[in-house]
């Protein structure tokens, strides 16, 4: 197993697509690590960097401590796991995931005559990994059959075989899950994840989807534009974003956002958002430093509360703001409510047991522990 390293790389296609800009990341020996973000922000590509399938432009990458820019794909000690499982069509499933093996560990035909002991001995040890592999990925019953008689599920499981066997330093896995259905998805998410913890290997998985990223990664490193954003565990980019953008990618609903003012100052400096949408600044807050300066105010949807209900926070009159409910969709546990309070449209994220009805003109209140800042001009986040 290894770590991989990435030093200030850059990839540039042609003259000015600069896929990947200065990237700095270490992914650890044996992590799981997500690389997130929207489509074009160049995680694909620093995946295929790694994998040695496109050369960076700048910096050093490293597998362990080896420097691998000039190693080729074959030699990296690597197995890539894609979206299009590549199977091959005329061969079984056992065939499939062993093709890789015999190629490599049996090689030539003549040798395997003129040594026939030791081909025997090759052979045996293979077919021992491939039942391993089919074992630990429930398909034994399935390793006679072809890719054609098999669900999307049952490939993606022999593709995930065929890199298990060659015990590789490290994974790598490009939006592996999206072919799936929904329930699916869910189910090889939890199998990706328990795999990972039995095999220990340095995983790195790129998606596009942020509860995917959430739920997998034991640290997660969100891009855009080519350029990382933010690297750490799910629980610190989701309640500490670093920037405007991750504090919007990382969340379902998203984050409310509104355009704001930091009025008064020390003890008692407020955001205000509008004359109906203003909070006190938590004591000690850096922003109650900074009067007049325009920030964004960010607040999660489960960050607002119904007054009506048991709360685990107390209202006051400064945490209170009120709002007509426009829609209400219950989502069993929850509702996702779509309010709208002092000039804006807000989400809130609000238990099931809220006796709130569509166009009802209601008082809710907010964490003010939980308010999100951002400087408006760079939109990095004030803490
Ligand atoms: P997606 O989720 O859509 O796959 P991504 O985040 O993986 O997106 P990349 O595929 O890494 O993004 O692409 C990053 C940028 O580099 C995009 O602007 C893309 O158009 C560009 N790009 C990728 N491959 C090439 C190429 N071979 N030639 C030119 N430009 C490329």
């Amino acid at each position: 197993m290894a770590g991989v390293t990435f030093r200030n790389v850059s990839k540039v296609f042609g003259q000015n697509v600069r896929a990947v800009n200065q990237l700095d990341l270490d992914i650890r020996d044996g992590e799981f690590m997500v690389l997130v973000g929207p489509s074009g922000c160049g995680k694909t590509t620093a995946l295929r960097m790694i994998a040695g399938l496109e050369e960076a432009t700048d910096g050093d990458l490293l597998i362990g401590d080896r420097r691998v820019n000039d190693v080729p794909p074959k030699d990296r000690d690597i197995a890539m796991v894609f979206q299009n499982y590549a199977l091959y069509p005329h061969m079984t499933v056992y065939e499939n995931i062993s093709f890789g093996l015999r190629l490599r560990e049996l090689g030539g035909f003549f040798w395997q005559i003129t040594n026939p002991g030791e081909a025997k001995k090759i052979k045996t040890s293979i077919d021992q990994r491939v039942q391993d592999a089919a074992k630990m990925l429930g398909i034994q019953h399935l390793l006679q059959r072809r890719p054609k008689e098999l669900s999307g599920g049952q490939r993606q499981r022999v593709a995930l075989g065929r890199a298990i066997v060659r015990k590789p330093k490290v994974f790598l896995m490009d939006e592996p899950l999206s072919n799936l259905d929904a329930k699916l998805r869910i189910q090889t998410r939890g199998e990706l994840i328990r795999l990972h913890r039995d095999l220990g290997i340095t995983t790195i998985y790129v998606t596009h989807d942020q509860i995917e990223a959430m739920t997998m990664g034991q640290r997660i490193a969100i891009m855009s534009d080519g350029v990382l954003q933010q690297c750490d565990h799910p629980e610190k980019v989701y309640n500490e974003p670093a920037n405007l953008f991750v504090a919007t990618f990382i969340g379902a609903p998203p984050m409310n956002i509104m355009d704001a003012e930091i009025v008064g100052s020390g003890d008692t400096a407020w955001v205000k958002a509008s004359e109906g949408m203003k909070f006190p600044l938590p004591a000690g807050h850096p922003a109650a430093q900074m009067t007049g300066k325009k920030v964004h105010l960010g607040i999660r949807p489960e960050a607002i509360f119904d007054v009506g209900m048991n709360n685990p926070i107390a209202t006051t009159e400064s945490n209170t703001f009120e709002a007509n409910v426009d829609v209400i969709e219950p989502l069993g546990p929850e509702y996702t409510m779509y309010l709208k309070a002092g000039g804006y449209d807000l989400l809130a994220t609000i238990d099931h047991g809220s006796k709130l009805k569509p166009l009802e003109n209601a008082k809710f209140c907010v964490n003010l522990e939980a308010l999100h800042i951002f400087d408006a001009e760079t939109k990095l986040a004030i803490r």
